[in-house]
């Protein structure tokens, strides 16, 4: 599949050209590229222009190493993402829940990103809200969109999954135990339902591809944790992941 065919995808899908924009992808479903991620990678960066800003996850894999952010691999959110941090020019936030990021916007995105508050407004998805960056799932559904996360933040709901992640502080290895917002996130997936029209869907490549505003995403998600804290929970007793979480709430 030729590079150019990934650019028009994305262009007709409604990538903006000078904008930011959060990417979450599946690599196998996208298709055959002969030069591999970092094809994908340059039809996203083409399709942004030379204005845009390309963030993608980049989280560790690894809870009990230090993060190090010039080492640490994130083959858990796939390779494109993998491929991502390691290029030349890119910038990764300094936590166990890092993302990376590369253009005019990049520093900004991946400022100070604190551990226990992996996604708040204060995260790199939270700063992609705020810049009114929009968010691309490629060939991957909404169960994968940090940015779901940036809403229950906001909502300031109260369940949690008990984490823990491991830091460098002063040249020792640290420990961190907290309580993340977090579930099997299956749920997120009524957001394809809940963003109607304010959601494009395409093809990219092979990929199924949905591309909305993170600010649609946040606004639509929160109007519905306000009505029911607990809307992205399954059925207590029918999924371990959100039972963990449910009963954490007070
Ligand atoms: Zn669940």
């Amino acid at each position: 599949m030729p590079c150019a065919r990934l650019e028009q995808n994305l262009a007709e899908l409604g990538v903006e050209a000078g904008g930011v924009l959060l990417v979450h992808a599946s690599f196998s479903s996208v298709g055959p590229l002969v030069g591999g991620p970092p094809w994908l990678i340059g039809a996203l960066l083409a399709a942004l222009g030379k204005d845009g800003t390309l963030v993608m996850p980049s989280m560790a894999d690894d809870d009990d190493t230090p993060f190090d952010r010039a080492q640490s691999r994130c083959r858990a959110v796939g390779i494109v993402a993998d491929t991502f941090w390691r290029m030349p020019g890119v910038l990764r936030s300094d936590s166990p829940h890092a993302f990376a990021a590369f253009g005019p916007l990049a520093e900004r995105i991946t400022e100070p990103h604190p551990v226990d508050i992996p996604h708040g407004l204060h995260s790199p998805p939270g700063r992609v809200y705020e810049l009114d960056g929009q968010v691309l799932l490629l060939g991957v559904g909404h169960d994968a969109d940090t940015t779901v996360h940036v809403a229950e933040n906001l909502a300031g709901v109260r369940y949690r999954q008990p984490k823990h992640a491991t830091v460098l502080e002063n040249g020792q290895a640290k420990r961190y135990e907290y309580g993340e917002t977090d579930h099997c996130c299956e749920n997120f997936a009524l957001l394809d339902a809940w963003l109607g029209d304010s959601q494009r869907r395409g093809k990219v490549g092979n990929a199924a591809a949905r591309l909305a505003r993170s600010r649609d995403i946040v606004a639509t998600a929160l109007t519905h944790l306000r009505e029911n804290e607990t809307v992205f929970l399954h059925a207590p007793g029918s999924c371990r992941e959100c039972d963990v979480a449910r009963a954490a709430i007070p």
